[in-house]
């Protein structure tokens, strides 16, 4: 079992690094691909590489990663707990929102990380990821991040809980206790 997962992260690991499915791969120095515990039961989904992420090809190792593991740290949690991965795994120019077609065509790898992860909660992190996320799996709901983050929502077999991307307290320092708050309830909920 662990040997299969493994060969299949692999093979879809190196797919991933010589795609071409979307401009984006004219813009990045390097795809990003998922990383972490792959026996995990909960899996981590961010947005997209950033800057450093595009340099270093490792997730979460600028300065979101920083806030994120603060956050996880608050709560007793540590990365190494979880599988993460992004939504897009190519650099998005200037941090932009990703376009509808870029979405279409990076999702599938996505959607093959979890079946590989088999994880029994997914934690999108932020709009998009919980967008897609929240569609994938029929969910209908308002996506409005104060309100949704650190709520439990089932689906078939998983639970779903919308966190707050770590991005955003760069932006907006006053959501400080907002996310500490559903970062610690994802660690009771564990
Ligand atoms: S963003 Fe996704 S679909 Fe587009 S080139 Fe990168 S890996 Fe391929």
């Amino acid at each position: 079992m662990f040997n299969s997962k493994t060969h299949r992260l692999e093979k879809l690991y190196q797919e991933l690094k010589n795609c071409q499915k979307c401009p984006l791969a004219l813009t990045r120095t390097q795809v990003v691909c998922g990383e972490g515990n792959i026996n995990s039961n909960v899996f981590l989904i961010g947005l997209a590489p950033g800057k450093d992420e595009d340099k270093k090809g490792r997730m979460f190792v600028g300065r979101a990663g920083k806030v994120l593991d603060e956050l996880l740290k608050k709560a007793s949690l540590h990365r190494s707990y979880f599988y993460m991965s992004n939504l897009i795994k190519c650099m998005l120019p200037n941090n932009r929102p990703p376009k509808k077609d870029e979405i279409e065509a990076c999702t599938s790898y996505l959607d093959e990380e979890i079946e590989i992860i088999n994880p029994d909660i997914l934690v999108p992190l932020g709009f998009f990821a919980t967008k897609y996320i929240f569609s994938k799996y029929g969910i209908s709901c308002k996506i409005e991040m104060n309100s949704i983050c650190g709520k439990i929502f089932f689906a078939e077999n998983k639970k779903i809980m919308p966190l707050h991307h770590p991005a955003s307290l760069l932006y907006s320092p006053n959501l400080k206790s907002i996310m500490e708050r559903t970062y610690i309830k994802l660690k009771n909920f564990l």
